[in-house]
This record gives structure tokens, sequence and C-alpha cells, in this order.
């Protein structure tokens, strides 16, 4: 069984380092690549990804699992080898139904319609993505078409990002929670608004670097097995558990935009930093699902990064960090401008208690496109009234409406948002059972200690990687299957007070 298990892991790890350096080239596309180097790196992108397609296929690993299967089973579920070989033949029957020449064919497209999306979202020209949206909507298509028998032809799309979830589940899970945030969010633009103008004065970039990476560091983001940099979108990318890197963005007039999102990537990277170094190289190496990484990444940003008790140690900090700037706001002042609800155009800048809704009208969206019922050049318009229905707010170009996200540019339609309201219903379910765990959380986090929530969450969460499914990790860690009554308590309770809504 050894050198069985240890072939396997051989094997496995190759597919991997495809992946892995399919993810350098990635990374340097978006950092540091000049404009010239597009259509050479859509290449070499869509090879690897051929490739690590043809090595994660290899019918040695069907037999290897095969092989292997007893042993697995009669191990403890919890088992390490138990996991591997369980979760490994779960990717195996996937990928095997997929041929690698359309894996190939599909990171070429939306290797070039990324490039294609980056010059035109600048031009606000929708029109230049349109052909390369509906391609990428056809393989998006064909895609699901591998896994016949879907009860709706997103749920293989959905599958691989949350596995076990399904278009039917989510769409009673996001019916109940918008019956829950509706009227919050008309109770809340009802009151005065909050001034949030303290956030937008000056603040020059090295400064707010310089912040942003303190403060990560001190949330226990580990720089000597990462690093920060620049782009468009940000986002974080994993190529070992010594090497899980982020990148920001910043604006000198908006304080809020390279710190919080600094903060969220640094949740996604200290998660793949807190995975046992043992899984590198093996399905297990990762984080279990989209939703369970965006738990970590919101509950860093949100609940702690957006908490009083976090702003207690950092406000003097932040305003030491830019002399001047901030000497007539009090810290109270600071706190409520940073938790500022209001109905706004852009999903990554939203407050917590609206950005569900950004979410949810795109998830609608990816449904209406895959099953037919919204055509892609229909997309603008569609997109348009959906913001003003839900959110009352009309973009005054693509730029900030359709084009905003890359998401759909970079690939794939479908599968691809339900992730990020999974992860604020998760997140905030975690940090309850935290907090009944450890209620010192709270006070240690006012005196800018994090390591009691940080070791929480590598010995219940991180180190497992993709041991547990989603569903099996939310019941394991705390004792319910998943719900979003902790996640409304928390909304409530904050805001309600930020708005005096009682
Ligand atoms: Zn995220």
């Amino acid at each position: 069984m050894d050198t069985k298990l240890r072939e396997l892991k051989t094997l496995l790890c190759e597919a991997s380092d495809f992946r892995s350096a399919n993810s350098v080239l990635g990374w340097d596309q978006s950092t540091y690549m000049p404009i010239g180097g597009g259509s050479a790196r859509g290449r070499q992108i869509a090879l690897l990804a051929r490739l690590a397609q043809e090595r994660a296929t290899d019918p040695q690993i069907g037999r290897l699992l095969d092989d292997l299967r007893p042993y697995a089973e009669n191990l403890p579920y919890d088992h390490s080898d138990a996991a591997l070989v369980r979760v490994a033949r779960r990717n195996y029957e996937r990928l095997i139904k997929i041929p690698p020449a359309f894996i190939g064919e599909m990171y070429q497209l939306g290797a070039d319609s990324y490039n294609v999306w980056s010059k035109a979202r600048t031009e606000n020209d929708f029109q230049a993505t349109q052909p390369y949206l509906e391609r990428i909507l056809d393989t998006s298509r064909r895609l699901a078409n591998y896994f016949p028998g879907y009860e709706h032809i997103a749920d293989p799309l959905i599958d691989d990002a949350d596995y076990g979830m399904k278009a039917t589940i989510l769409r009673q899970l996001f019916a109940q929670l918008r019956r829950e945030l509706v009227p919050l969010v008309q109770a809340i633009t009802s009151q005065p608004p909050i001034d949030d103008s303290p956030l937008r004065r000056h603040f020059p970039q090295a400064g707010q670097l310089a912040f942003a990476e303190d403060t990560i560091r001190r949330l226990g983001y580990d720089f000597n097995r990462g690093r920060q940099d620049l782009t468009h979108h940000p986002f974080t990318t994993r190529f070992s558990s010594g090497d899980v890197r982020i990148t920001t963005r910043v604006q000198e007039d908006y304080l809020s935009d390279c710190l919080f999102s600094s903060i969220h990537e640094a949740g996604h990277a200290m998660y793949e930093q807190g995975i046992r170094p043992e899984h590198d190289g093996t399905p297990l190496g990762t984080g279990t699902s989209a939703g369970v990484h965006e738990s970590q990444s919101r509950l860093w940003e949100n609940v702690v990064g957006r908490s009083r008790g976090f702003w207690e140690y950092f406000y003097p900090r932040l305003q030491a960090a830019f002399p001047g700037q901030l000497d007539d706001v009090s810290l109270d002042e600071f706190y409520r401008a940073a938790n500022k609800v209001e109905r706004s155009l852009i999903r990554t800048d939203a407050d917590e208690v609206t950005y569900n809704l950004h979410v949810m009208l795109r998830f609608d969206l990816e449904l209406d496109m895959l099953e037919g019922k919204l055509r892609v050049k229909d997309l603008p318009e569609a997109w348009h009234t959906r913001y003003m229905a839900d959110l009352g707010v009309q973009a005054p170009d693509d730029r900030d409406g359709v084009l905003q996200d890359v998401h759909w540019y970079a690939g794939q339609i479908g599968g691809v948002f339900q992730g990020y309201t999974l992860g604020n219903i998760i997140g905030t379910q975690f940090y309850a059972t935290a907090l009944r765990a450890h209620p010192e959380i709270p006070s240690e986090m006012q005196r800018g200690q994090f390591n009691i929530l940080h070791s929480w969450l590598e010995e219940n969460i991180y180190q497992y990687g993709s041991t547990f499914t989603a569903d099996e990790l939310v019941l394991r860690v705390t004792g319910e299957p998943l719900s979003i009554l902790p996640y409304l308590m928390y909304l409530k309770t904050k805001y309600g007070e930020l708005y005096s809504l009682v």
C-alpha cells in the first residue's frame, strides 16, 4: 500500500505542479507582464492547462485509486490518507469527463477574453467583449453538458466551486436571505446617512500600502511565505504552502479600497498558508470550496476589520500613518464611516448589508444566461434593470455596470458568484462558534492581538484544506448545518446599533 500511495501522490503532485506553474503565469499576467505579452501568455496558459488536465486524468491514477480503496475505507474518515483517496477520486471522476483539448480551449478563450475585457473596461466598450462573452457562455454550457443528468444546467458548474450545492438550494437560500435583507436595507437607508467623507481625503499610495501590510502582518499573514503586489482586481494565488501571494489596489482619494481588500485577500491567504504542508501537491492542499474560502476573507475583512474593537487599536496608528489627515475625526466617526450602508453600484466597494444584493442579482443573471432566457447582447440592459429594481441605482455606463467584475470575462459563466454570499453566511457562523469557545476574542482585538482567533481558525478550519467538504466542515465546526441565522443576528445587532434602528 505504501508504494501505491507514494506513486499516487507523485502523480497527483505532478498535475498540481503544472497547475501551480500556470498560476505563476497568471499572477505575472495580472501584475508585471507588459501588455505586449498578452497573446503569447494566453497560448502558454492554455498549453499548461491542457497538460495539467492530461496528467490529472492519467488512467494510472484511476487504477491506483481502485487499488487503494479498501485500504482507505478502513481508515477513520478524517485520516489524511482516507481523505486523500476520497477527494482524489472525486476530482478524478469529475476531470475524466472533460477532454484535455476542451480545457486548453477554455483557458485560451479565458486568457484572450481577459485581455479584451481589460481594455474594454477602461474604454467602456461592452461591444468589444460581446463575441468573447458569447463564446464563454457557449463553452460554459458545453462544460456543464459533460455532466449530463443535472437538474439545472448551472449545477455542474456550481458543484465544482461549492461541492454539493445546487441552483435550487441556492435559490431558496437566497430568497430567504433577500426577504430579511430588503427591509433591513430599507430601514437603514431611511435613517440619516453616515458621513464617510473622512475616508475620502487624500491618502498617498505608499502610506496606504505600508499601513495595509503592517495590519495584515499583525492579523497573521506571513510575508516570509507570501507577498503583496498591485493589480486592477485584487486576488490571492497559491503556488505552494510556502508561497501564497495576494494583490491589492490603491485609490489615493479613498482609504477603504486598499486596506479592506488587503485584509480580505489576507483572509484567503491565511487559510491557504494554514493548510498542513503535508497536503502540498495533493488535492487536499487547497481551501475546500469557494464559499468556505470566502468565509475566511469576509470574516477578516468585515467581522474583524470593520469592528469597533479592531479600530480601537488601529485607529491611532492610522492617524499616525497619515499625519494631520484624520486629526479632526473621532474613533466613533471613523468606525461609522467604515460601516456606512448605501445603495451603490460597485460590488467590491459595497457595505456588508447591501453586498449580497449585488451577488444575488449576478447569480440570477448567470442562471438566466445559461438557461437561454437572457442573451449576451441584452446583458447590459438586464444589468441596469436589476440594479434599479434591487438597489435603486443606475450606473452611468457599462464600466461601472456589467464590465465591473472580471469573473465572466475570465472564462466561465455559472458557478462563480454564489460563493460570495455563502461566504458571508458561513463566516459569521464560524465566528459565532469561535466566540462561544473564546469569549475573550473581542477584547484581544482591542489590544491588537489576533492570535486566539487565528489559532482557532487554523486548528478548526485551515489545517484541513479540502479534507472535509463545506457541509461537513460547517457541521463539524459549529455543530449545526449551514444557517443564515448567525449572519442575520450579526447584521441586525451591528447595524441596528449603528443606525439606531430599535
Ligand atoms: Zn474573496
